[in-house]
């Protein structure tokens, strides 16, 4: 048995200083806003490396608030990735712009920078580059590109804490850049949570008012906003949680290594990591022409799986209403074969061999 995500095992690792954490919130009732919120602000973007990290609800808010600070032309177009969680399309549409869709690379699943030149025309005013499955797009290319055609970029780094980028982490490269919390996620809280890093103080301060529904003193709104905080407890738990992330981050590294020297003598393709990033790997996400075979004979040996994501953004109904041709995209003609393995902290080498064993059966 091999579970796909182990959150139970994780917090008995920690439970004591966890439930010290909570425990302190609630002694001094601070529940919303407060010295655990500033705190893992501040604990937060020195861990990545920007000037400002702004808690918020969630990584959609987180999304919506970041794309809104940088005041983009109204109606302009955004670029978003074809493989993407609809988070990252809905911010766009929510926030009032045109959803753009390009294609992903079939060796790491990020945005393809071929297919980026060619989404770019005169309305684009954005480019959204989601470091999918943990794996850190190309940002050299995609800030050249940008800078090139005087568009903004935003890195949903819901995937990726932790990253890195030529030794740089992700978050640091655009000029704002999006987390979740979701408990699922790489550093995850105990219910919601997510935030906005930035180095720029417009964008930031722009961010924070909209979260706090435009405005910085009580009572006194400059704009519309909304409410969308990071609460007392989630930012206890996740100063806790933020010390072990590297070290959870190594595991995940090691699992995958493991499985790419395991797996790569069967009929599969392996994700390919670039020599130049440290991916997170949130997920292992393979492919496989026998897709729904192979998940039948895993599950049936006690191997949880994932599909991430089962549908790809054009395909799906929400956007039914989109005329852009997207059917050349590789993102849509490998939807099918995607195939998450199990992945995370509580993953051991026995597990990983484990697997490898059902793959050989399987297989041969
Ligand atoms: C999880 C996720 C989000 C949304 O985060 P929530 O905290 O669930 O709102 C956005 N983008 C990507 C790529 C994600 O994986």
């Amino acid at each position: 048995m091999v579970k796909f995500l182990d959150l139970k095992g994780q917090y008995d690792s920690i439970k004591s200083e966890i439930d010290f954490a909570i425990a302190s919130v609630i002694n001094e009732t601070a529940f919303v806003g407060g010295k655990y919120v500033s705190a893992f602000e501040e604990q937060f973007a020195n861990y990545i490396g920007t000037k400002h990290c702004i808690g918020v609800a969630n990584g959609t808010d987180a999304l919506e608030i970041a794309i809104q600070s940088l005041n983009l032309p109204i109606g302009s177009e955004i670029i978003v990735p074809a493989n993407s969680f609809i988070a990252t399309s809905e911010a766009v549409t929510n926030s009032g712009y045109k959803i753009r869709f390009c294609d992903n690379n079939s060796d790491n699943y990020t945005i393809s920078i071929d297919d980026l030149k060619k989404q770019i025309n005169d309305n684009t005013s954005a480019i959204i580059a989601v470091h999918l499955y943990g794996h850190p797009c190309d940002m050299n290319e995609i800030n050249s590109i940008a800078k090139t055609n005087n568009l903004k970029v935003i890195e949903d780094s819901a995937q990726a804490h932790g990253a890195e980028f030529e030794n740089k982490k992700v978050g640091t490269f655009g000029d704002v850049a999006t987390f979740s919390f979701y408990p699922g996620k790489n550093l995850g809280a105990y219910g919601d949570g997510g935030c906005i890093v930035t180095n720029s103080d417009e964008f930031a301060f722009n961010s924070r008012l909209i979260a706090n529904h435009g405005s910085k003193e009580k009572y006194l709104h400059i704009r519309e906003g909304r409410n969308s905080r990071l609460d007392g407890l989630q930012a206890a738990i996740l100063s806790v949680k933020l010390n072990y992330l590297d070290v959870w981050n190594e595991i995940r590294i090691n699992s995958a290594n493991l499985y790419t020297e395991l797996l790569s003598k069967y009929d599969v393709i392996l994700p390919k990591t670039k020599n130049n990033v440290k991916s997170v790997f949130h997920l292992y996400v393979i492919r496989s022409k026998n897709r729904q075979k192979l998940i039948n004979y895993l599950n049936s040996k006690g191997i949880q799986t994932g599909i991430h994501y089962p549908i790809s953004l054009p395909n799906l109904t929400a956007y039914s209403y989109i005329s852009q041709d997207t059917s050349k995209f590789n993102a849509i003609k490998q939807e099918s074969e995607l195939l998450s393995l199990p992945m995370g902290d509580h993953l051991t080498p026995e597990n990983a061999n484990e697997i490898a064993s059902v793959f050989e059966a399987f297989f041969i």
